[in-house]
């Protein structure tokens, strides 16, 4: 599985579209093997174009939840009018898409969010923002039953205390501490969906969470699995 990262910021970054900026954050957003897109976002079209995507290749479209950072009608239109569908999916149902099997596992979150599970025949990943934690009979009982390779983990809160956001995100702290609670049953940690006021940059930020073991995600990044 072929994982790029479109966008991997929190709904903050998105009324700057500083494109010039190297360490901008798109919105949240993920397409993998070049034709399921994860969240349709407000940034996705110019991200796109960013990356050198065909368009014309996406095949499906999920979406996490309804926030305006992961969902926008004008996205979907533009990709749906290029020939995707868009598919939606409720929790605790495993639903075959193409050569993928996507289980939505309930996350902890303002309004309700799908972490999606997703597997093909050779690899299996965990996508897993918007939520503070992760919930357990919901999502870690299913994470311990299935070897993952990748997961992706919502990092919105950096090592600041005192955040009334950790009640629906995670803050880094606790990213370490799922993180070797999980260590056992997922080979790569990645973090996305960084909030543009609650972190340092990226080089910054990248070396700390190294000493843990964990990668954090930029535009552009590409993981194979
Ligand atoms: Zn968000
Ligand atoms: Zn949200």
């Amino acid at each position: 599985m072929k994982v790029l990262f479109l966008g991997t910021g929190a709904r903050d970054w998105n009324p700057t579209r500083d494109y010039d900026n190297p360490e901008y954050r798109r919105n949240a957003s993920v397409l993998i093997d070049d034709e399921l897109l994860i969240d349709p976002g407000p940034c996705v079209p110019e991200a796109l174009n960013k990356f050198n995507v065909d368009v014309k290749k996406i095949r499906y479209v999920i979406n996490t939840h309804a926030h305006s950072d992961h969902f926008d009608e004008a996205t979907l239109d533009f990709l749906t009018s290029n020939g995707a569908e868009f598919i939606k999916l409720s929790s605790g149902e495993v639903k075959k898409i193409g050569k993928y099997d996507i289980f939505p596992l309930k996350g902890n979150h303002k309004i309700p969010v799908n972490h999606f599970l997703i597997s093909d025949s050779k690899s299996c990943i965990f996508y897993g923002l918007d939520s503070a934690w992760l919930m357990y009979d919901e999502v870690a009982e299913i994470i311990k039953h299935s070897p993952i390779d990748f997961a992706v983990l919502d990092g919105t809160i950096g090592f600041i205390e005192g955040d009334y956001r950790i009640f629906e995100h995670s803050s880094l702290n606790m990213v370490i501490m799922m993180k070797s609670t999980l260590e056992k049953y997922i080979k790569e940690f990645c973090i996305s969906h960084m909030a543009k006021t609650l972190h340092t940059g990226h080089n910054e930020l990248s070396a700390e969470m190294s000493k843990y073991g964990i990668e954090v995600a930029f535009d552009g990044l590409v993981k194979e699995f």
